[in-house]
């Protein structure tokens, strides 16, 4: 394994991190506050969203997550990681460069599994950064940590399938250049429980989808992305719609879910590092008790704890990158699952460590610690929950002693 950064990477992450320092970081607030002064903040995208995503267009650094090079830029996940973590580092910084969530996952599903008249109808303006998209597997009524329980009907009637279910934490359904959604359900309740499940795409404007409310996270409304609680009710679409083939479902989740899964790690350790940056700069400009903070014992602690598990998690990001790139998603499989279960419990110690250091400037929303807080927390549910994660580690440890 060689960690190294080749030279396509090193000139990225410059322009990356350039475009950050010039544009992200400076328009975290105006992006706020455009939001605020909408009639409502789910009535539009702040405008300079679509500005500065025409501005990382131009400056070629768009649709960098696609290791597919007729689609994307034709990086490896290795070769990704180090530029996703950048990304990561604001909560608006990932849109900016077409790599947000739930949009990626839900490209690598339509360029892995899609048909060329989805592509086209679908990929193509998400590529473009025209549309988002969202994802609808999890229920209210199951526990749908496991996916079997999803009980959302898709059924055939002629040249149509009829969706029925009701779903919720749908991320991206607010936003109003949501327009499609993979949906999961099932198709056979008489096929073995790893095949009854299928996808299928749904357009948001379709008759019968109704979005019955958005829900907030620690009380962040993540407008005018959010999460969506979604009912379908005898909503129609093509058959031509459904993913890959019937009976699929489980199998495009279990792939969808990996790059998904590991997007979300690179950027929660961008996360920390901003966390780390800040708390280094904040305790060496104040002085309390007649020294520095930094020079407050624990505080230094803190500090060599959070580097040191920084670069654990980065490491473990690129082991479980470099399967990913060298034997697949499925072969990668124990360190997805490994570090989807460290980084965001790396992320709120760091964030938490930061909030800390910066006393009551940590919470408030003058500094992004709190909000990264909030969204780093959500992650040690989202894309399946940590004990999930372990129970599968365990489980393929044990079989090597069968
Ligand atoms: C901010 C946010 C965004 C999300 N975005 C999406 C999205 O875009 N699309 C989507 O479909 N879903 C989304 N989700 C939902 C998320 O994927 C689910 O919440 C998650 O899979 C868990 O399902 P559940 O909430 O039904 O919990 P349950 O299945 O009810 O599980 C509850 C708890 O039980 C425990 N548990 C479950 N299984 C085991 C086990 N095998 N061993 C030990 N303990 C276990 C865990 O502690 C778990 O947290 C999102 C969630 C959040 C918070």
């Amino acid at each position: 394994m060689d960690f190294s950064y080749s030279q396509k990477v090193k000139e990225l992450q410059g322009k990356l991190t350039a475009f950050m320092e010039a544009n992200v970081y400076p328009n975290e607030r105006i992006y706020e506050q455009q939001l605020n002064e909408q009639e409502s903040r789910w009535s539009d995208v702040p405008p300079i969203m679509e500005e500065l995503k025409q501005k990382a267009k131009a400056e070629g650094i768009w649709n960098l997550f696609l290791p597919e090079s007729e689609f994307g830029a034709g990086l490896t996940n290795q070769e990704y990681a180090p530029l996703c973590e950048i990304m990561g580092r604001s909560l608006i910084g990932p849109e900016v460069f077409n790599c947000s969530a739930p949009d990626t996952g839900n490209m690598e599903v339509i360029v892995r599994y899609g048909t060329d008249r989805q592509k086209e109808q679908w990929l193509r303006p998400l590529l473009a950064g025209e549309i988002r998209s969202c994802f609808s597997m999890t229920e209210p009524a199951v526990a749908s940590a496991d996916a079997t329980n999803i009980e959302a009907r898709i059924e055939r009637d002629g040249d149509e399938y009829v969706i029925n279910g009701r779903k919720w934490w749908s991320s991206g359904a607010g936003d109003p250049r949501c327009k499609i959604a993979i949906v999961m359900g099932k198709t056979d309740l008489s096929a073995n429980r790893h095949e009854q499940q299928s996808m299928i795409l749904v357009p948001l404007d379709s008759p019968g989808v109704k979005i019955e409310r958005m829900l907030p996270v620690f009380g962040y409304d993540h407008a005018p992305h959010g999460h969506g609680e979604i009912t379908y009710e005898n909503v129609r679409v093509p058959a031509e719609n459904i993913l890959w083939g019937v009976g699929k479902g489980f199998a495009i989740a279990q792939g969808r879910l990996g790059p998904g899964r590991i997007h979300h790690c690179m950027r929660l350790i961008g996360a920390a590092e901003r966390a780390l940056e800040e708390l280094c700069k904040r305790v060496q400009s104040r002085t309390a008790f007649g020294k520095p903070l930094a020079r407050q014992g624990v505080i230094g602690e803190w500090i060599a704890d959070s580097r040191i598990e920084i670069e654990q998690a980065r490491l473990l990001t690129l082991k479980a990158a470099y399967m990913m790139d060298t034997v697949g998603n499925k072969e990668a499989k124990a360190e997805i699952a490994m570090i989807k279960v460290v980084a965001p419990s790396m992320a709120l110690r760091v964030l938490d460590r930061a909030i800390q250091a910066l006393g009551a400037a940590g919470v408030s929303n003058d500094f992004t610690l709190a909000a990264q807080w909030a969204n780093a927390r959500t992650l040690r549910l989202a894309d399946g929950p940590d004990e999930v994660h372990r129970a599968q580690v365990a489980k393929l440890e044990l079989k090597k002693y069968q």
